[in-house]
């Protein structure tokens, strides 16, 4: 495979990583096509996991990643009833040292934006993709909604969960489907009595017989505190992709909230109460497996397999972006043809995302109410629960995209 002209739709995490992984692994062109007209600043604070740090190492910007995240080594679990702490979950691999990174989302957007600019990466924002077509002599047509057309050797499909892509072209029969549950989230200044709160170490999971609340710091200087929580809205159908609560929908929103999250621990309750806008991201589902490419169009990031929020979906698509970059450069080396990258890449990532898919499935079921004596047993049995947990969940931060064996000759 010769060098290529590479489209690239969408400009989330897994487009933005895709293009500078093309730039670093191989001689192949992309060009990145984004709906909006200019970048997305929707989502609060993700939790990125050690293999997207090692991700970002591996491409100079785990520096200045740092500069805006907050560095989370352990997420304690705390009762939301009592305020004590019952368990912690370490969040760092111990061997390379790498953390997870608490970061909103619009500044990792950002930093992404500021290194495909210094790459050289065009990025073309308010194009919306309207339609996918093969053309002769081995060339893939991306169809946009203002009438034009680009053609291209290869097409990446990094356009989420809704995937027009996918939708229209790759397997328009695999549809994402409302769970009923949307994330509520919003920033509080940090209230006076978190920084000193006996065993809270930055990143926090208080968990009650209505649910459980995230709160954690998401820059380096503590000021702020991001607030995570799971509850049932009626998605408006307009908004697919997250709205805020304004008006009285925000007042009623903040009052319940704050009556599931706030009636015990003061601490806790004084960061629930401190959100001044609660926003709301509706999750939608996309079943699992189904096919990840056709011809010379391939889907990557939540495109190919959204699963529940289990807190790595930011990983997977990250890790798919930098494993195809590396596959297509080791096309150009080989002379491998297009199908030989695609089939590689989709056995060499259908495992763990399975396997993530499967724990976050039985993690999003843990989510609903529970009765006054579940939670009274979990809270006795949590360093059972815990120690279970975490064997279950080691082997994911081990994972080296950067490095990862990419197997014989293509
Ligand atoms: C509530 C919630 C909380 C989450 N929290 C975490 C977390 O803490 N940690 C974590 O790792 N993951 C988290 N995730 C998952 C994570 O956000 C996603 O897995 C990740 O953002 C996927 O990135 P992506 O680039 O594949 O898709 P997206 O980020 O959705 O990007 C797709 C891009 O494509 C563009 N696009 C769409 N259609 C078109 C079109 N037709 N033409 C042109 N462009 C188009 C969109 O505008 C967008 O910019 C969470 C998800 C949810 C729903």
């Amino acid at each position: 495979m010769p060098p290529q002209r590479a489209t690239v739709i969408g400009l989330g995490l897994s487009g933005a990583l895709l293009a500078l992984s093309l730039n670093r692994y191989s001689s192949t062109i992309p060009t990145i096509y984004e709906l909006r007209a200019s970048p997305s600043t929707l989502g609060g604070a993700i939790n990125l996991t050690p293999p997207v740090s090692r991700i970002l190492d591996s491409l100079g910007l785990l520096a200045a990643a740092k500069e805006i995240a907050f560095e989370t080594k352990e997420i304690s679990i705390f009762s939301l009833r009592s305020g004590a702490k019952l368990g912690a979950l370490p969040f760092i691999d111990e061997e390379t040292g790498h953390t997870s990174l608490r970061i909103e989302r619009a500044l990792l957007l950002e930093l992404l934006i500021r290194a495909l600019d210094e790459a050289g990466v065009q990025v073309v924002f308010g194009k919306r993709l309207e339609g996918v077509r093969e053309v002769e002599d081995g060339r893939v047509a991306a169809v946009f909604a203002d009438g034009g057309e680009v053609e291209s050797e290869l097409l990446f499909g990094c356009d989420g969960i809704h995937s027009l892509v996918r939708g229209a072209y790759v397997e328009p029969d695999r549809k994402a489907t409302y769970s009923g549950l949307s994330s509520a989230y919003g920033f509080s200044a940090t209230p006076e009595g978190l920084i000193g709160k006996e065993g809270f170490e930055g990143t926090a999971v208080a968990s009650g017989m209505r649910g459980s609340v995230i709160v954690s710091y998401c820059g380096p200087r503590k000021e702020k505190v991001f607030v995570g929580a799971v509850m049932e809205v009626k998605a408006p159908d307009a908004d697919r992709d997250g709205w805020r609560g304004k008006g009285a929908m925000g007042t009623e929103a903040k009052k319940e909230l704050v009556e599931r999250f706030g009636g015990g621990d003061p601490v806790f309750k004084a960061v629930v109460e401190g959100v001044e806008e609660w926003s709301f991201f509706p999750v939608w589902v996309l079943p699992n497996g189904g096919t990840y490419w056709r011809g010379r169009t391939v889907l990557v990031g939540d495109a190919a397999h959204a699963g529940p929020p289990g807190g790595e979906g930011a990983a997977l698509a990250m890790e798919d972006a930098v494993v195809l970059g590396r596959l297509v450069g080791k096309a150009e080396e080989e002379g491998a043809a297009v199908e030989a990258v695609f089939r590689r890449y989709d056995e060499l990532r259908r495992e763990r995302v399975t396997e993530n898919y499967t724990r976050a499935s039985a993690r999003w079921e843990g989510a609903k109410n529970r009765s006054w004596l579940f939670q009274k047993t979990m809270e006795l049995f949590m360093w059972a629960f815990l120690m279970v947990w975490w064997n279950k969940r080691e082997w994911g931060f081990e994972y080296d995209a950067a490095n990862v064996e990419l197997g014989g000759k293509l």
